[in-house]
């Protein structure tokens, strides 16, 4: 058996992921990300499949209706 861990690649950009840490955990499944950047980036795209980043739930001011 080989002694080296298989990397995986990062989930948004594909390259080898050499650092461990920048994982997102999905209800699914584990992503692995190269760096920090592609991490956000994902999570960016994806919204809030991640429970911890719960935003307020800020009321959405409706805009001014313009009265002519
Ligand atoms: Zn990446």
């Amino acid at each position: 058996m080989s002694t080296e861990v298989t990397k995986p690649p990062c989930a948004l950009c594909g390259q080898s992921v050499e650092i461990k840490g920048f994982a997102l955990d999905t209800p699914t499944k584990q992503l692995p990300f190269c760096c920090a950047g592609c991490l956000s980036i994902y999570q960016l795209l994806n919204g809030d499949q991640k429970t911890d980043a719960i935003q307020p739930d800020d009321p959405i001011k409706p805009p001014n209706k313009e009265v002519y």
